[in-house]
């Protein structure tokens, strides 16, 4: 399975954003009682109502089969479904950037090459204003040697 990992500021994005009540009536119907709703649970052959949500802590509970979890375990248990593939398609509906760990870690190593490209910029200025030689592993570390030492 090539499943992306993904970057958990994506997950807590999508879970800041997808509310449990409005998940879990896409396939539910759901009646307001107090301040939780209720409905038939997805989960077992649910006769009365026994199927709980909870806005206020973003929870299911199914009083009869003991179904329980956020809005991610709802999406997975109902669709049978990865985590990472449940977090993709809300990250889609709630239009949440997605970020994963790879080009991230890719993205960083990108500005750190940059930022050496940088300083041997630097260094080469420095150098050349100063009369000196200052070769490109001058830039690697430790520098800067060329700067420092060269006086
Ligand atoms: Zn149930």
């Amino acid at each position: 399975m090539d499943t992306p990992r993904l970057h958990p500021d994506t997950i807590e994005a999508v879970r800041d954003r997808a509310d449990i009540v409005d998940i879990v009536s896409q396939h539910v119907v759901l009646k307001k009682q107090g301040k939780d709703f209720v409905g038939l649970c997805p989960f077992h052959e649910d006769k009365s109502p026994s199927f709980s949500v909870s806005p206020g802590k973003q929870f299911y509970y199914c009083f009869s089969c003991g179904a329980g979890g956020n809005a991610f375990k709802f999406l997975m248990e109902l669709n049978k479904r990865s985590f990472a593939d449940v977090v993709l398609d809300l990250a889609q509906r709630y239009q949440v950037p997605v970020k994963t760990l790879e080009p991230a870690k890719r993205q960083e190593l990108q500005r750190q090459l940059t930022l050496r490209e940088q300083l041997y910029e630097i260094l080469a200025v420095t150098a050349a204003s100063m009369n000196m030689p200052c070769t490109k592993a001058m830039a690697l570390p430790p520098w800067p040697t060329c700067m420092v030492s060269g006086g």
